[in-house]
């Protein structure tokens, strides 16, 4: 009795069914329109893994958002040891090499924008975008390798958008990235 699979999963840190009960508030959300709000998996991912708590939030502020601005779900959680996260590991060390050849002197926000921020921790970190009358706002046509002076030049376009976004965000207690290019990708924290 003592050599029981059972006793020795008394043992482990953490019990079998703790496990079970951390997926259990992650909930896998495919493209389209889920609960109210867009989702669109950056590619190569076919799906947007999140917190039960954070959809929930997505919905609050897709609710107070005025008519004409759609909120988009763009990346959440992401395990390491999954296929997606092999191929983004792969995709920042290519993309680390061109950063540091376009912009030598920022590499001081390379851990910013290409340190994994959270996705790989849980479903609490996430990624979103938004639509204006129906059409989707690149912020960064060009991913984290647009330029700076094309990075403002969109921000003042669309200035207003962009600042009840960021408030509707905070509101519903996410933080949203300290780095200017990652604050457009639009990474954020649920933090409270
Ligand atoms: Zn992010």
């Amino acid at each position: 009795m003592e050599h029981s699979p059972f006793h020795y999963s008394r043992l482990l840190p953490i019990a079998p069914t703790d496990i079970l009960t951390m997926h259990l508030n992650l909930l896998t959300l495919t493209r389209g329109v889920q609960a109210g709000v867009q989702i669109r998996p950056r590619w190569p991912a076919r799906h947007v893994r999140v917190d039960a708590r954070v959809l929930g939030k997505l919905q609050a502020i897709q609710a107070e958002l005025p008519a004409q601005i759609n909120l988009i779900l763009t990346r959440g959680y992401e395990p390491q040891a999954s296929s997606l996260g092999f191929a983004r590991r792969r995709f920042r060390a290519l993309g680390i090499g061109v950063f540091r050849l376009l912009y030598p002197a920022r590499c001081d926000e390379l851990a910013d924008i290409f340190g994994s921020n959270g996705h790989d921790v849980d479903g609490t970190h996430i990624d979103v975008s938004f639509g204006l009358n129906g059409r989707r706002v690149r912020m960064l046509p060009l991913g984290v390798f647009t330029l700076p002076f094309w990075q403002r030049r969109r921000v003042r376009r669309c200035a207003s958008a962009l600042a009840e976004l960021h408030a509707a965000l905070i509101r519903q207690g996410f933080q949203i990235h300290r780095n200017a290019t990652e604050s457009l990708q639009i990474h954020c924290d649920l933090v409270h």
